[in-house]
């Protein structure tokens, strides 16, 4: 039997979804060695602060229980039991209500692979979180944003009418990214009145006074997603999880792949969970910049800082050119994030870093406002 090759790549592609190859890619951040390259200074010199991680890194007991582990050749639990137990005590949570993925983003994408057909109707509130979207095309649903007001707070009239008429999953991060406010529990719960999947997106709840995962309990379509990124500084071993209802914790385990997390990311997790109070301690410090970092930037007439509960600042640009300043910074080593939406535009976000990285981002601006 001879057996034909397939005729040219345009046939292959034929046979994809095409939405899919007309689908607009999620925007990536460009690594520090490639940044540290075309400047020519090396790696350690460049300050990332556009990218949410943790100035401090992990747990130094993360790397030593990495070191020390003898089973990489094994494929991990793909229950993840030990874990689970671990964050259920962290948390004061049952453990059957856990599952635990690649990152935060493994959670949402697995919430939206169980819900989403094509069509279904997925709300969003920008200025948020570009994986929301990316998930809703991804899976050929049809997204509709409803913008925040212009003090970031959620526009609930418009929320409650469009979820009214039908609408499948809401994604809602508290602490918001880019913005850095949190929504109102009242607002949360009259979102939950209504029967749409709620997945609020806590990723930065530890910089905030905020925790929804004690509501789960007490509601069938609430989600909560978090991930040891963040506070616990773990983003490079990918590593999160989602505190669900019960039964819908069991499907999801069911339908997630069996090794999803690394047995890396795994003793990772494990170790920070072990060495809470030092994470507790350096999340104060990220959170006592936060605002010392707020204060400093409300110094320059041009730099409008908003108000953050993350581990963020999201700043306006009066009479200077956001990207401009953000081009002005990379050039001299400081890495920012450029945001030009409808209700942040003109803006940069900076994470919030170490105080002698404050200090030097500080120098900076002030040279680049001296500049003109
Ligand atoms: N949610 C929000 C709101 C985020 O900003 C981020 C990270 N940028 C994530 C989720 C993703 O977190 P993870 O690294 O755990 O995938």
């Amino acid at each position: 039997m001879t057996v034909e090759r397939f005729p040219s790549e345009a046939g292959i592609l034929a046979l994809a979804r095409q939405d899919l190859l007309a689908m607009p890619g999620y925007e990536p951040i460009e690594p520090v060695e490639i940044v540290a390259a075309r400047l020519g200074v090396p790696e350690a010199e460049i300050l990332k602060l556009d990218g949410n991680e943790n100035a401090y890194g992990p747990s130094p007991r993360v790397t030593e229980a990495l070191g020390r582990y003898a089973y990489y050749h094994i494929y991990p639990d793909p229950d993840q039991r030990e874990l689970r137990e671990a964050i259920g005590r962290h948390l004061s949570t049952d453990p059957s209500r856990i599952v635990v993925g690649a990152g935060a983003d493994e959670l949402l994408d697995l919430v939206a692979r169980l819900f989403l057909l094509p069509g279904d109707v997925v709300v969003t509130a920008p200025p948020t979180f570009g994986m929301y979207a990316f998930e809703a095309l991804l899976l050929d649903a049809t997204l509709t944003p409803v913008p925040r007001r212009e003090d970031f707070g959620l526009d609930m009239p418009a929320l409650e009418a469009t979820l009214a008429k039908g609408a499948k999953v809401l994604y809602l991060a508290s602490p918001n990214n880019p913005t850095g406010n949190c929504m109102s529990k009242e607002d949360l719960e009259r979102l939950l009145a209504y029967p749409t999947v709620v997945v609020v997106d806590e990723a930065y709840a530890e910089f905030s006074d905020q925790n929804f995962i004690p509501l789960v309990p007490q509601h069938q379509n609430l989600i909560v997603v978090r991930t040891f990124s963040k506070w616990a500084g773990l983003a490079g071993l990918r590593i999160g999880y989602g505190v669900f209802p019960t039964r819908l914790a069991k499907v999801l385990q069911k339908i997630k792949m069996p090794y999803n997390v690394s047995v890396a990311a795994y003793v990772g997790a494990r170790a920070s969970l072990a060495d809470v109070d030092l994470l507790r301690e350096r999340v104060q410090a990220i959170v006592a910049e936060r605002d010392r970092l707020c204060r400093l930037l409300s110094e320059f007439n041009w730099l409008k800082p908003f108000p953050s509960e993350a581990n963020f600042v999201l700043c306006n640009l009066r009479g200077k050119v956001a990207k401009s300043v953000q081009a002005a910074l990379r050039q001299r080593g400081i890495l920012v994030r450029y945001f030009d939406l409808p209700a942040v535009s003109n803006c940069l976000r900076i994470t919030v870093g170490r105080p002698e990285q404050t200090d030097r981002l500080i120098a900076v601006l002030k040279e680049i406002g001296d500049g003109d």
